[in-house]
């Protein structure tokens, strides 16, 4: 199965992405994560991508699309995948058509998260991370029981860099400008479907994975 995660940035993209790992066992593709990783570790790429992502911008297609390539073509992308984040532009889009017929597998399916606008600002700055596991947490909407502290592995809690309400706007700008025609772009292809996002992550859940046993 081999699946697209699309919505603007805190729609729950990351959250779902988790749910479908346990559901169909296939690696969660996350270009953020990848980007976030090379941060970390303070690679030339990881240099380079902080400056755009600390003000919400878009990292080149070029930059983006060879990091994509390279995990595409790693053996545990054989049973399929699910891809969060990526594609964000329409040359992204194009170049991900070329490396998947290049690998003889199309996209199972489009699953486009819909979150209005103004709920997306609140859903990123309340966003906190696990430092150990990576699990995503919501002050509001999703709590840990014990403050700043993981449920699943007792591990810290963090804020992103780029979870505050200036950074949300050129994000969301972003968004608007050179990710939502995509909509349009795999709408044409015949496999999108639109998921409300509004609701409880459970119910978030239900109806993408009934979307993909049908
Ligand atoms: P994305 O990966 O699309 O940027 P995340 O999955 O990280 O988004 O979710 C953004 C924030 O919104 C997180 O803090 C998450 O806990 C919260 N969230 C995710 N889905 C929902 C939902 N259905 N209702 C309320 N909050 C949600
Ligand atoms: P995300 O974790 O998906 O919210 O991404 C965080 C940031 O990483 C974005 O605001 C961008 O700066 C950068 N980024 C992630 N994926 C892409 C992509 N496909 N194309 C360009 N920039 C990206």
């Amino acid at each position: 199965m081999q699946l697209l995660l699309m919505g603007p940035p805190g729609a729950g993209k990351g959250t779902q992405a988790a749910e479908l790992v346990k559901k169909f066992d296939i690696p969660h593709i996350s270009t953020g994560d990848m980007l976030r990783a090379a941060v970390k570790e303070g690679t030339e790429l990881g240099k380079q991508a902080k400056v755009v992502m600390d003000a919400g911008g878009l990292v080149s297609d070029e930059i983006i699309i060879g990091i994509v390539k390279e995990r595409l073509t790693k053996d545990d992308c054989k049973k399929g995948f699910i891809l969060d984040g990526f594609p964000r532009t329409v040359e992204q889009a194009d170049a991900l058509s070329k490396i998947l017929e290049e690998l003889g597998i199309k996209l199972t399916r489009v699953l486009n998260i819909h979150v209005p606008a103004e709920d997306l600002i609140e859903r990123a700055v309340g966003r906190r991370i696990c430092k150990k596991c990576g699990a995503t947490y919501h002050v509001k909407f999703n709590p840990t029981q014990k403050d700043g502290i993981c449920d699943n592995c007792g591990g810290d809690l963090y804020q992103r860099g780029d979870d505050n309400a200036e950074t949300m706007g050129n994000r969301l700008a972003a968004y608007e400008k050179s990710t939502r025609p995509l909509i349009e772009y795999y709408q044409k292809v015949g496999i999108y479907t639109e998921i409300d996002g509004r609701k409880p992550i459970d119910k978030v859940t239900e109806e993408l994975i009934s979307v993909l046993v049908k």
